[in-house]
């Protein structure tokens, strides 16, 4: 569904992807693991088309996302992202942040894409939070809205970059366990993640990134229990 080939991203002269190579198969959850720095985020902004990148090319469903004539609304109807910090809008609503893209990237109906995101709210039991702007939510509940927002246009991939790191420990459970749901209803993900129970959990595949390059990847079962790299072995061996 989705493959990335030789993906190089610098700033300014700092190479922070260095010839990243991955193929994504439909239904597939990908965690990206590794240390601070090590490009994960920027990865993951690179397939979104945050970032520019400087070599190399991404393909997504045979549309080549990298290509300089790319048409950016059809690349974001296809991949939802969410972030760290949730990044709602503040003065909007529960309901306007979720219809906000589908409306305007879409060019769905009003109405008919305020029933989606209603739905889509009650099936993660924050029905009752349409009408509430998102200070009033708890973080858990911030991030919950925010992933039902990259769900309203219904991408065929998702992004989640470290969508845990800003809760408290007791609202992670509930974000995580909307993510497991994602997985058992088929969706195609890429999870940047320091949470490694997690990520044994959910992935299919586990990705090492080491200072921009794609080092190591494998089953959760392997690459945690029997990584081949010795940089995979010290990463891991230092969370612990
Ligand atoms: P973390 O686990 O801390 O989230 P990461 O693996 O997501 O780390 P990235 O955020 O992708 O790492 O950053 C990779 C490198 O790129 C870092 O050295 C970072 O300082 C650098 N970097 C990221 N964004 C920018 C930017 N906009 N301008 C310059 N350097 C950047
Ligand atoms: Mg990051």
């Amino acid at each position: 569904l989705l493959q990335i080939e030789g993906l190089w991203k610098d700033y300014r002269g700092r190479q922070v992807l260095r010839g990243v190579d991955l193929a994504v198969e439909p239904h597939e959850v990908v965690c990206l693991i590794g240390a601070s720095g090590s490009g994960k985020s920027t990865l993951l902004r690179c397939v979104n088309l945050l970032e520019q990148v400087d070599d190399g090319a991404i393909f997504l469903d045979g549309m080549e996302l990298t290509a300089v004539d790319v048409d950016e609304d059809a690349v974001r109807r296809k991949i939802g992202m969410v972030f760290q910090q949730f990044n709602l809008f503040p003065h909007m609503t529960v309901l306007e942040n979720i219809t906000l893209a589908p409306v305007k990237v879409h060019g769905t109906p009003r109405k008919k894409a305020r029933e989606q995101a209603r739905e889509l709210l009650a099936r993660f039991g924050l029905a009752d939070k349409a009408a509430e702007y998102p200070d009033r939510l708890s973080g858990g509940q911030q991030q919950r809205v925010a992933i039902v927002r990259a769900l309203a246009v219904r991408p065929q991939v998702l992004l989640l970059d470290e969508v845990t790191s800003a809760l408290d420990p007791e609202l992670v459970g509930e974000v995580l366990d909307i993510v497991r749901e994602l997985k058992q209803q088929g969706m195609t993900m890429i999870l940047a993640t320091h949470e490694m129970s997690f990520a044994r959990d959910i992935a299919d595949t586990v990705c090492f990134l080491d200072d921009g390059v794609l080092l190591e990847r494998g089953s959760p079962e392997r690459i945690f229990t029997a990584p081949e790299q010795p940089r995979t072995r010290e990463f891991l061996a230092r969370l612990r």
